[in-house]
């Protein structure tokens, strides 16, 4: 076994064999980092750590990394080849990752994510930062086995002043749970909480940010409809930017109430119908029936599409709420459609824009296509990692 030994105390010793089906060895050798279940030949080893070493028919090593049993990806590697995969590398990513951002940080900005999986070189780890809390996502399967060590490196990197950290597929709250309040941070300034326990994500959005900061930019004397707004972070930078108003839609009434809170806490005032709780495609019948038109509209809904077979289901989801969306967007107005859908290419998205400006019978053009900020680097070895994606698009004032 040529995985190296671990250090003492450690117990990464048991390494789980993949046998690759001859002919689906080629996205491997191309480094992509993902092994599906449909290519695995033949399993044998011993697969209690978490650990997984990828071979070719005869025995050739084409990479080791974690084992991720949640869906159709059985695998995540780390290293290509016969590369070691052991502690000493998973610290150098974790380093290379905390070096990048200490050139990124924004300024007036204490939330980040400081780990982005596969763009870090760190496949199955993510970890954001908000203020003095770090919350460690220890979502495959091979890492939340190794928890133990991955915290023990990760405190030693980051030295979070205090860590939550969320390991295996359930993502509850795994480690000791440090405190059950929200952590606060700034973002440009603005004032916010991530809800680390019962919130989307790790709690907030993170991957919005220099999308909001556009928003901001555009907004002066905007109003401004925010729809599947989570907790309102879009409309925060929005007033920031000199919005007349905003109004945050949302299915979620803890949502709602953290909006209504992120709103108080910047000091922006706000009337009790900015905040409504209803289903998205609904509320937009109603404010199309009514006539309404809005300088700026956001639209970022959740991810529709999780696996292929999704694919034709998700588009149309998208283009239905794009299509209402657009139809409340007054001339010269802005449209922010978002997909956070992985395996949604921002191609399709465009395809899928250009499908409801035709049913809606408006023209729009793109501004800016845009997607997550520089903390959620994109490995070119697996494109599919690019989630999120940003249409910043204008109404045409024809
Ligand atoms: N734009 C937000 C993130 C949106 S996440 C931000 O920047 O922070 C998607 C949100 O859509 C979640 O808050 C979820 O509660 C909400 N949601 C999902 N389906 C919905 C529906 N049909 N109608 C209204 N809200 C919905």
């Amino acid at each position: 076994m040529s995985i190296p030994e671990w250090p003492a105390g450690y117990d990464f010793i048991a390494v789980q064999i993949l046998e690759i089906h001859p002919g689906r060895d080629r996205s491997v050798r191309r480094r992509h980092p993902w092994i599906y279940s449909g290519a695995i030949a033949r399993r044998s080893g011993d697969e209690r750590d978490g650990l997984v070493e990828a071979r070719a028919r005869g025995g050739e090593v084409l990479g080791r990394g974690l084992a991720d049993r949640q869906g159709p990806i059985e695998a995540r590697l780390w290293v290509f080849g016969d590369a070691e995969f052991g502690p000493e590398l998973i610290a150098q990513r974790l380093e290379a990752a905390r070096s990048l951002r200490e050139r990124l940080w924004p300024p007036d900005t204490t939330g980040l994510r400081l780990v982005h999986s596969e763009g870090d070189g760190a496949p199955g780890i993510v970890a954001d930062r908000y203020g003095d809390t770090d919350v460690l996502v220890l979502a495959a399967e091979g890492a939340a086995r190794q928890s133990a060590q991955i915290e023990e490196i990760y405190r030693r990197i980051f030295a979070p002043a205090r860590l939550v950290v969320r390991a295996g597929a359930a993502r509850g709250p795994a480690g000791a749970v440090v405190e059950r309040l929200p952590a606060q941070f700034l973002e440009l300034g603005l004032r916010f909480e991530a809800d680390l326990h019962g919130g989307q994500k790790t709690g907030f959005f993170l991957d919005q940010r220099e999308n909001r900061a556009a928003i901001r930019r555009l907004a002066a004397g905007a109003t401004v409809l925010n729809l599947f707004s989570y907790s309102g972070a879009f409309s925060v930078a929005a007033l920031a930017g000199g919005a007349a108003r905003a109004v945050d839609v949302d299915s979620s009434a803890a949502a709602i109430e953290a909006a209504r809170r992120h709103r108080a806490a910047n000091g922006q005032d706000a009337q009790p119908e900015d905040f409504v709780r209803a289903d998205v495609f609904e509320d937009l019948r109603l404010r199309t029936a009514a006539g309404q038109q809005w300088d700026i509209v956001i639209c970022d809904p959740p991810a529709f599409a999780k696996k292929k077979s999704d694919l034709d289901r998700a588009c149309r989801g998208y283009k239905d709420v794009v299509r209402l969306a657009m139809a409340l967007v007054a001339p010269g107005g802005i449209l922010l459609a978002c997909s956070c859908s992985g395996i949604v290419s921002a191609d399709l998205f465009q395809k899928v824009l250009f499908a409801a400006g035709r049913d809606a019978g408006a023209e729009f053009s793109i501004l800016r296509r845009a997607g997550a900020g520089p903390d959620h680097p994109v490995s070119l070895d697996c494109p599919e990692t690019e989630y999120l994606k940003a249409f910043f698009l204008e109404r045409r004032p024809s």
